[in-house]
């Protein structure tokens, strides 16, 4: 499988597993997709994926200092919305012994409720399909070094593993 093929297979299987077995975004009003207060919200989109938006009729992509970002507007086709708001609020790292493993991303703390609870308290079926997406991705070379540059911007912000 190339580069987009592995995002395609990666976002389909974060197509129906989300971090609660409930809505979870219930108990934040979906923080995670509120506008900014220019009324947008960025999303990193992973290498290749912004071909998926070219006809995107509900965001516009801009460049960011680390990748495309996505620009929404707080609303989205489910089945479209970016990998990267698929496994929010978990994060690619690497363990102890080089492995893709996952965190909670630090930078979800100030927005959603459930990262401050730790690994307890997500949907385990979430967490074991962000898991297989990462290993996927961690398979192919140019992934793999995206998830490694993710992981080191998210590092600035570190916190204990999954
Ligand atoms: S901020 Fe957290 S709890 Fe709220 S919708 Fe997003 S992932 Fe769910
Ligand atoms: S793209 Fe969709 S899921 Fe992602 S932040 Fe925007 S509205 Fe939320």
């Amino acid at each position: 499988m190339d580069t987009l093929q592995l995002i395609v297979t990666a976002r389909e299987l974060l197509a129906d597993p989300t971090p609660l077995k409930t809505d979870c975004g219930i108990l934040c009003g979906a923080a995670c997709c509120a506008p900014d207060e220019d009324g947008q919200g960025g999303v990193w989109l992973f290498p290749g994926e912004e071909a998926l938006y070219r006809e995107c009729g509900w965001a516009e992509i801009v460049n960011g200092d680390f990748a495309p970002m996505l620009l929404c507007r707080g609303t989205c086709p489910r089945g479209e919305r970016p990998l990267a708001c698929r496994f929010f609020p978990l994060s690619p790292c690497r363990n102890a012994a080089g492995q893709i493993a996952m965190r909670v991303d630090r930078r979800s703390r100030a927005m959603c409720p459930l990262s401050r609870s730790g690994r307890k308290a997500f949907d385990p079926a979430f967490a074991g399909t962000v898991r297989s997406a990462f290993r996927l991705m961690d398979r192919e070379k140019t992934l793999r070094a995206f998830l490694d540059a993710w992981a080191r911007k998210e590092a600035e912000f570190a916190q204990p593993f999954l």
